[in-house]
Parts: C-alpha cells; structure tokens; sequence
C-alpha cells in the first residue's frame, strides 16, 4: 500500500465483542481505522495496538452515540486525523432485557437511543461527505431479535428492527451517489453481551442453533468486511443474518 491513501473505516463500539474483531479485521484487510467506545479505556487502548500490528493508523475516542453533537465532533475528528471516511459501521450497542410490564421509560430510551438513534447519529454526521466523493459503503449492526422479535425484549427488538428500516431507506436514497448500505444481523454471538445469559436459558437456545453452537465475533467481522469492500460492489439494501440458521 506504500505511496497509496489507505482507505479509512469508522466504527462505533470498537473496544470489544464485534466491533473490536471488526476493527482488527478492516486493519488487517488495509483500513485505517477511527473507533469510538463508552468506558473501559483500557479495552481500547488493547485493540488500538492490536490494529496497529496491522500497519493500519488507529484513533480511538470515547464517544456517546446516543449523543449527536459528540458523534459529530467523533466524526469531525477521525476525518481531521486519518482523512476522509470510506467505510462506516455502526455496531454500538446495548441490551435491557425485561418483560414489558416490567420495563421502565429509561430501559426503553436508552435502548433506544444507543442502538437506534446511534446508528442514525452516525449515518447522519457521515452521509454528505460519502455522497460528495460519490463512494463507500455503510454496514449497520442489527439483530436476529429485530428481524424476528424476542421475547424479553420489547426495547431491543424495536431498536434493532428501526436500524432495517434505515438501512434499507438509506440505501435506496444514497444508491445513485454510489453509497451502499447493508445490515447484517447476529444471532447469539460470544462477546460482553451474552456472558450473563442463565444456563437454562443457553441451553434452550442452542437447541434452536442449527450449527449447535454461538458464533464468534470474528465470523461477524468477517461478512462486515466483505460488505465494506469491493467484492460486495453489487450489494445495498440487504439484511444478513449471522446466526448459525437460528430458528426463533
Ligand atoms: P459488547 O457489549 O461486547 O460491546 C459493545 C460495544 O459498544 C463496546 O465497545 C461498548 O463500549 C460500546 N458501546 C456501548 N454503549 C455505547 C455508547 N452509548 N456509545 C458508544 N459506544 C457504546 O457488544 P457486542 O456483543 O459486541 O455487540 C455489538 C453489536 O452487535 C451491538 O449492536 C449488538 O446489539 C449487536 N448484536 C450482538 C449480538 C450478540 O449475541 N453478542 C447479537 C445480535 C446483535
């Protein structure tokens, strides 16, 4: 890549689970990368110097998705730092699960407003300049759970499925500017988030897993990659799911 601009990747929630294998995979695969996180520093700072082992240039900021005016100056910053951005992944994300009569206001808006407003923070402080250079591509972190629904997850579900409607919406919007947009959506993957799940409860849902098995975060990072490059050159609006062929 000597003499060449590498080309530059955004990821939100970069400091573990899926997006920290996404951000290792696009370093590998040539990217610079700029990603955001919540709190753990020192997380990030571990996927920072393995990303750099890439020969990739890696900025990490913690950075509030929820938070349009911090995604803006988050964006404002990496393209300052690494250039201007050619692929964007919105993968922050949270969970609360609880049944419904249960659920308080701020279990649903903080869902919310990770997960669904951060993916449209994101989408919205990258847009324009992905349509002035006529390129790039967008991959947004869904989830089984908003394709199919889940039953203790009111919140999550309805955040996840919103991020299907702006991908799918975006991508028929920014498609003629050259801009693609696709959606990959996980099944139960080994990270963070699913640590806590009761045995009873895995045990119940492996037995829903065809494959009989969680994924890994690297089997996520790696469709994310082929969506952001080239080879997906023919791809927009899509949704894939990653999830061992779950049936739910
Ligand atoms: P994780 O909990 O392991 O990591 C979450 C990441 O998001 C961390 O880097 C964290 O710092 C960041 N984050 C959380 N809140 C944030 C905020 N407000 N602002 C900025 N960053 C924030 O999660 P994961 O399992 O790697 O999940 C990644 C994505 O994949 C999420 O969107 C999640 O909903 C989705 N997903 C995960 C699974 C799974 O089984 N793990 C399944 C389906 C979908």
């Amino acid at each position: 890549m000597q003499g060449e601009r590498r080309p530059v990747a955004i990821v939100t929630g970069g400091s573990r689970g899926i997006g920290a294998a996404v951000v290792n995979r696009l370093a590998a695969d040539g990217f610079d990368v700029g990603f955001c996180y919540l709190s753990r520093a020192d997380a990030a700072e571990q996927v920072r110097i393995q990303a750099e082992k890439e020969g990739a240039r890696v900025v990490c900021e913690p950075v509030d998705v929820a938070d349009q005016d911090a995604v803006n100056r988050f964006v404002a910053s990496i393209q300052q730092q690494l250039g201007p951005v050619d692929a964007v992944v919105a993968n922050a994300g949270i969970i609360r699960p609880n049944p419904l009569v249960m659920m308080s206001g701020e279990d649903w808006s903080r869902v919310r407003g990770v997960n669904l407003d951060g993916a449209y923070h994101l989408c919205r402080a990258t847009i324009y300049s992905l349509m002035k250079r006529k390129r790039g591509a967008i991959v947004l972190l869904s989830s089984v759970a908003g394709v199919h629904g889940d039953a203790t997850q009111v919140n999550y579900s309805a955040a996840k499925a919103g991020i299907i409607g702006i991908g799918r919406s975006l991508a028929k919007q920014v498609g003629r500017f050259g801009v693609r947009v696709n959606v990959v959506a996980p099944g139960l993957i080994e990270t963070d988030m699913t640590v806590d799940i009761p045995d009873r409860f895995r045990e119940r849902v492996l037995g829903q897993i065809p494959l009989g098995r969680m994924g890994t975060p690297p089997e996520v990072a790696d469709l994310v990659a082929y969506l952001v490059s080239p080879r997906a050159s023919y791809i927009t609006g899509q949704v894939f799911c990653v999830d061992g062929g779950i049936v739910l």
